[in-house]
């Protein structure tokens, strides 16, 4: 990738809306299709001397969520006032956590143009949801039903280096809380809001440069294009000789471009303190490791496993396990085929392309694992060739019928036959003297030209090995 001989290094801030009934610190409904204002109460709203108190579910679903990437969950951890003053923000500070973060310390993998991809996860912090603005002429009024509401938010290192990297670490930290029930992901509906740091420097330079914040970008393809966008007017910038202020800028999706919001607050300018309303979270062992046993079998985990148990390289286990009904795809293929690297291969390639041209979802394959199992056994049974399975397997695909159905229907079978063959290659050896004369001469090369003609000859349906075992007995005058 060139960028100008600049390089870009971005970090990803997403704020995860935890799918707890009800919000972080008080009973109120997070339903999402409330009428405005119905949502709230003293404490949402923030009346002076109303009291907060810690959903115990929000916590909890933290920690699986911290589990899955793979952080550290902290014994003890605090809540902390971040204070700064807006209209959807009633009681003059977020609760949020600041030095003491529930989760820190982890990271995640993902592979992207056939590499795998490790990001660091710097820390993911319990806090609550601001209300929101709603500008109307010269009025401006509030719904505070999502002040409040319990979010996570999980802070990337800053690991990523391209637009499109930064996209698919979003798109598996999406997945990874879907996968465990903890968050719906809906980037529409803000459910998942993303804000992407980003600076560039010269490459080799030993210090990052200043680093810009977009906020509030509602879907993937906005990330890249924000974070693209960006890369290039900071580099501009720098090439013109002018300093990049820290800022936080907005992505306008209809012109394509940032705009800067206002400059960026710093930590001190928050005066951030451990809030005294709310005691410290105090998480044991045992609570992390009953937290842990209710977790679905990760990605992650998965991939590994596979490793272990099928010996599939860490691309390809990490390419199947992306998605929860993949996985479950291969592992039924594998178990069933008895023929786990068959299976791997068949759906990273065939089926994967497939589906991919189809733009059809996994789940709506027409071919099943039964089928696919299927057609692997007839291979490895000598029935059919490799070659014959791939026209085999592009059949099943379009009319959804069972290989041994196609074989039969084009009579696709496999000739085992060696008296069969070596008739065949007999004829063929007989009818090209001067290639053989070439080949015992030395020129090796020819063994190819008489292979193609056995196939030709067979209209494709001899056995591969067959055919080379028999010509290498008969080329070498045995
Ligand atoms: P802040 O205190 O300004 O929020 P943090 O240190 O918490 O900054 O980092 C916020 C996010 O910005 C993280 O995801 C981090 O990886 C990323 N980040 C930090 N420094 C840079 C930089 N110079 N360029 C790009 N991203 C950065
Ligand atoms: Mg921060």
């Amino acid at each position: 990738m060139d960028f100008r001989g600049y390089e870009p290094v971005i970090g990803l801030e997403i704020h995860a809306q935890l799918k707890t009934q009800s919000k972080m610190f008080c009973s109120d409904s997070t339903k999402f299709d409330a009428l405005d204002n119905e949502n709230t109460s003293p404490v949402s709203v923030g009346m002076p001397g109303a009291l907060p108190v810690i959903n115990k579910k929000a916590v909890e679903m933290s920690i699986q969520a911290g589990l899955a990437l793979g952080c550290q969950i902290r014994h003890k951890s605090v809540f902390a006032r971040k204070n700064y003053f807006y209209p959807d923000l009633p009681k003059g500070y977020q609760i949020s956590q600041y030095d003491q973060p529930l989760c820190e310390h982890g990271k995640i993998q993902f592979v992207l143009d056939n590499e795998v991809k490790t990001i660091s996860i710097t820390r993911a912090h319990m806090e609550e949801d601001a209300g929101q603005s709603q500008h109307i002429g010269e009025y401006t009024l509030i719904n505070y039903n999502r002040s409040g509401v319990p979010l996570l938010e999980i802070v990337s290192g800053p690991d990523l280096r391209t637009a499109k990297e930064a996209a698919e670490y979003a798109r598996t930290v999406r997945q990874i809380l879907r996968y465990l029930d903890v968050c719906d992901g809906n980037l529409e509906e803000g459910s998942l809001r993303c804000d992407c740091n980003v600076s560039v420097r010269k490459i080799g330079a030993p210090e990052f440069g200043t680093k810009v914040e977009i906020k509030n970008i509602n879907s993937f393809r906005f990330i890249e294009k924000a974070i693209e966008f960006e890369i290039d007017r900071q580099i501009d910038m720098v090439e013109q000789g002018q300093k990049i202020s820290q800022e936080t800028r907005l992505f306008d999706p209809d012109k394509n471009q940032t705009i800067s919001m206002r400059s960026k607050e710093n930590a001190q300018e928050y005066r951030y303190f451990p809030d005294p309303d709310l005691l410290p979270v105090i998480v044991t062992d045992e609570e992390i490791q009953r937290l842990k046993s209710l977790l679905p079998e990760l990605p992650v985990q998965r991939a590994q496993r596979f490793i272990k148990e099928f010996q599939l390289p860490e691309y390809d286990a990490l390419i199947l396990t992306a998605e929860k009904e993949l996985a479950d795809y291969f592992e039924k293929t594998a178990l069933q085929s008895k023929n786990a690297k068959a299976a791997s291969n068949w759906i990273m390639t065939e089926l994967l392309r497939e589906l991919k041209q189809t733009e059809k979802h996994i789940s709506q394959s027409p071919v099943s694992e039964a089928t696919l199992s299927e057609l692997i056994g007839m291979i490895d049974q000598n029935i059919i060739s490799g070659k014959m399975a791939k026209s085999v397997f592009s059949e099943c695909w379009k009319t959804g019928k069972s290989p041994a159905q196609i074989v039969k229907e084009h009579n696709w079978v496999q000739i085992t036959d060696t008296n069969a063959i070596e008739k065949v290659i007999e004829d063929i050896l007989a009818q090209n003297p001067s290639q053989v004369a070439d080949f015992r001469g030395g020129r090796t090369k020819v063994f190819g030209f008489f292979v193609g003609l056995a196939m030709k000859a067979t209209k494709g349906q001899a056995s591969p090995d067959l055919v080379n075992q028999i010509l290498t007995i008969k080329l070498s005058g045995q």
